[in-house]
């Protein structure tokens, strides 16, 4: 074939392609717009999924009729008129190309009347093809209705998911440009049925009751901002504000977490691993957390154009960015959660009461973290799968008297409020972990030299992984030199290693290493791995003194809930459930 140019239908559904994946890009697009013209509320209507109806509604600037044939063209816009702009952007819009966009992929049409015109000016494009301007009546503000979408486009329509899947995108979009805007009031109609709805009060807390509703906001906390923070005139060169759900609140996926720079939503893997990471050992394995970040950069420190739709940013130091969310919800989770909450042994009606009470008393594997989350980006349904274990919101480490021990492997003791079950493994294993990882960050490993180098043989692999944590080993304590071939000879270790036997522990260690380790960085997955091996063991017999020595140490956690693996460390059986379980009441 030639080469030819192509031809104006082609280039526009082409650049549509770009910009306009689904429904919710559609959405997006629109609400933003909305925004930009200043809209003190926005109203979002969609029809099976978005395929046969979107309509955003607005009441903010208008659009003048002789500007209307203009706003749907490509590269049109209002918002910036040189590239130099964008450094100081403060729009969401900017390219120009999202009503054109739309315009090529589905029958549009806007209605808009500015506050001060008589009356509204309709126009229609179909296929591409534009109708001339007409007078309606309307009140001011603007109503984009797009219909049918991507009739035309068959190989986009194909990638359509199911209606229900398609609504659920739309609603994490409007979610997120509601929680960016506070000030503004957004409605969500899906199939006539009101699905979100906020008050535009200007407050963040008020605006998430509206998104996430009652039960979430009620635990969900503000963001402490960092004690140093006020002081240093260096500051803020990034701030971290908003809301974060207390560990006892979890989903099977991350369509709870949404971040905002600048106002503006972006996704980030590196940025939501910043936030999961201060979450680390509070929460089990494959569960996430609930957070509204609003992260505020200097603009020239941020290229948003970087994106067609304008999802992903670029920070001019991404590194800061991490460190400032990790630091503001740490000390956010540590204000407010001094001592971690306590799975009980109390399940959610699962089948038959009889049936359920021998599963709590005999199963304690039903108490592990669930399933792995669906993919990333799979939409807002959290089924909440076979989650059993009911927090206890009474929640600190409580006394506990301890009676004796289970099976040489779990603690019985009593509190205020009934039975617990303490598996000696965990529990040694987490009160190891704070103790190792405190003692790194004073940068002061408690270390144990031996006496005589003891020389170990390495596997191939054993040896490569040693190489690869070497820096990360002497940081919590071991000393290792190379001995020649695929030996080593070890001359010191953690402290707490010292009890054990040193050869195992360094073999654990590096098996597990290997295999990959449990920790967000190598050295959390290094001190998750050294605390497990060095700690006590399931089988093994402990004195009563032992016991309480061990209790007292769990009681001094910061999180004396999970190990470092994320598996709980205690159960426990109310009162309350004791009475119910020997049907005393
Ligand atoms: P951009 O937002 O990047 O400027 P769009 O294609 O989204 O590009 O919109 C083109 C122009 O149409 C905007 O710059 C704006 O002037 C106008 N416009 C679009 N939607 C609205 C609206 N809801 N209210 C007022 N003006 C609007
Ligand atoms: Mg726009």
């Amino acid at each position: 074939m030639p080469i030819r140019l192509l031809d104006e239908d082609t280039i526009g559904k082409i650049a549509a392609g770009e910009v306009i994946e689904r429904p919710a890009s559609v959405v997006k697009e629109l609400v933003e717009n909305a925004l930009d013209a200043g809209a003190r509320s926005v109203r979002v209507e969609i029809q099976a999924g978005g395929r046969e109806l979107i309509r955003v509604s607005d009441d903010g600037h208008g659009i003048p009729a002789e500007e209307l044939p203009l706003a749907i063209q490509r590269h049109a816009t209002s918002k910036v008129t040189r590239f130099d702009d964008l450094a100081r952007l403060t729009s969401y819009g900017f390219r120009g190309e999202a009503l054109a966009s739309i315009a090529a992929v589905a029958e549009l049409r806007i209605v808009s009347r500015p506050p001060d015109s008589p009356h509204a000016a309709a126009l229609v494009s179909r296929n591409g093809r534009v109708e001339p301007p007409t007078t309606v009546p309307a009140a001011p503000g603007t109503t984009v209705t797009v219909r049918d979408l991507f009739a035309h486009v068959p190989a986009r329509r194909a990638f359509l998911r199911q209606d229900h899947t398609e609504a659920a995108y739309v609603q994490r979009v409007v979610a997120a440009c509601a929680l960016a805007a506070p000030e503004v009031r957004f409605e969500l109609v899906v199939d006539g049925r009101t699905v979100l709805a906020t008050d535009g009060s200007g407050d963040l807390g008020n605006t998430i009751v509206g998104v996430f509703g009652p039960d979430i906001a009620a635990e969900m906390v503000p963001i402490v901002p960092p004690a140093d923070d006020e002081h240093d005139p260096e500051r803020p060169a990034v701030t971290v504000s908003g809301y974060v759900g207390l560990p006892t609140l979890t989903r099977g996926n991350r369509q709870h977490i949404i971040l905002l720079v600048n106002r503006r939503w972006i996704e980030s893997r590196s940025l939501t691993f910043a936030l999961e990471q201060a979450y680390h050992s509070l929460i089990m394995v494959g569960r996430f957390p609930v957070a509204v970040l609003h992260i505020t950069v200097a603009p020239d420190r941020l290229d948003v154009n970087v994106h067609p739709t304008k999802r992903e940013v670029r920070f001019s130091d991404e590194r800061l960015v991490f460190a400032a969310i990790q630091r503001a919800v740490r000390g956010t989770l540590t204000q407010h959660t001094p001592a971690q909450t306590i799975p009980s042994f109390t399940t959610t009606p699962l089948t038959a009461p009889a049936v359920q009470r021998r599963m709590a008393l005999t199963h304690p594997n039903r108490f592990r973290p669930t399933p792995p989350p669906p993919p990333e980006g799979a939409p807002a349904d959290d089924p909440d799968p076979g989650m059993t274990v009911v927090p206890d919101p009474g929640s600190a480490v409580p006394v506990l008297r301890v009676l004796g021990q289970v099976g040489a492997t779990y603690i019985i003791a009593e509190g205020p409020d009934g039975m617990y079950l303490i598996d000696q493994h965990a529990a040694h294993e987490r009160v190891l972990f704070e103790q190792l990882w405190q003692q790194y960050e004073r940068a002061k490993p408690d270390i144990q030299t031996l006496l005589e180098p003891l020389v170990i043989e390495l596997t191939p692999t054993q040896l490569e992984t040693a190489e690869r944590c070497r820096e990360e080993m002497v940081q919590i304590g071991f000393h290792i030199e190379p001995f020649g071939g695929s030996a080593v000879a070890v001359r010191a270790v953690p402290a707490i290693a010292a009890r054990r036997d040193p050869r195992a522990v360094l073999l654990g260690i590096l098996d597990e290493m290997a295999a990959g380790g449990r920790g967000t960085t190598l050295l959390e997955s290094l001190t998750i791995s050294t605390a497990c091996h060095s700690a006590i063991r399931a089988g093994q017999t402990l004195s009563l003194a032992e016991m309480r020595e061990l209790i007292a140490q769990l009681e001094r956690c910061t999180a004396p809930r999970a190990c470092g693996h994320g598996r709980p460390t205690m159960l426990h059986l109310s009162q309350e459930e004791l009475e119910r379980q020997f049907e005393r009441r």
